[in-house]
């Protein structure tokens, strides 16, 4: 289980109010679980279903496909019409995710581009109205770069896991093993929030969420 930055008691409390996901999408919530696959948290995955909605995005780019779950979980609240580009770089959990957009039927909507997600990023030509930063924690930075690129104008940039198990505010001296991606996270967040391209909120929710738009609309 992954430590979390919030009170437990009120954790427990949103989820037993916020509606959760049924059927499939369920299934793939229980196999994260046992699996141990760090999916988007209920109460973070409501909030971009939120952000979705009101953004109307035509055009997702996500690093970190994972399972497939929060790509699903996008396609679901964007319009009929709007599609998804998602990189992974893990060729088993690539495979997986293709099997479950498949079926969710999905499979014309979300492409999943096998790659490490910078790499790939660097590679893209195409604008997106909205990215969805979840792959490798330690490069956000650089997939910053890239993001800036990619989104149009008046863009929404969504960067989950910011705050990372609550180390990224910690004071004291960070367990070595997590401390290169506390201390890139950190130039993250003042990148995000000094950057004059950028506009930004920081939500301390699930594992913590940035939610910028790129000026300029
Ligand atoms: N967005 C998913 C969860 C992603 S977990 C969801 O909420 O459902 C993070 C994923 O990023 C993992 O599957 C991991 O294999 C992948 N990943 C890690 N480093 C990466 C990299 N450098 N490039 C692309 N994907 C990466
Ligand atoms: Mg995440």
């Amino acid at each position: 289980m992954e430590d979390k930055i919030n009170y437990p008691d009120i954790i427990e409390f949103l989820r037993s109010n916020i509606k959760r996901e049924t059927g499939f999408l369920k299934e793939l919530e229980e196999y994260a679980s046992i699996h141990h696959i760090p999916i988007i948290q209920p109460e973070s995955a409501a909030l971009l279903k939120i952000l979705v909605k009101l953004h109307r995005p035509q055009k997702i780019l996500e690093a970190g496909t994972a399972i497939g779950y929060s790509a699903c979980i996008l396609a679901e609240a964007m319009d009929k019409s709007g599609i998804i580009d998602t990189i992974e770089i893990d060729e088993e959990m690539a495979d997986i995710a293709k099997k479950n957009i498949q079926e969710m039927g999905y499979n014309k909507r979300i492409r999943v581009l096998l790659g490490d997600a910078l790499e790939v990023m660097e590679c893209l030509n195409s604008s997106y109205d909205m990215i969805f930063l979840d792959a490798a924690k330690g490069q956000y930075n650089e997939y910053l770069v890239q993001s800036l690129r990619l989104l149009k104008p008046g863009g929404l940039l969504v960067s989950d896991n910011i705050l990372y198990k609550g180390l990224v505010a910690q004071k004291e001296k960070i367990q070595h093993k997590h401390r290169t991606i506390a201390v890139n996270l950190r130039e993250y967040i003042h990148q995000i929030c000094s950057d004059n391209r950028l506009e930004t909120a920081i939500i301390p929710i699930g594992d913590g969420m940035a939610v910028s738009i790129k000026k300029g609309s």
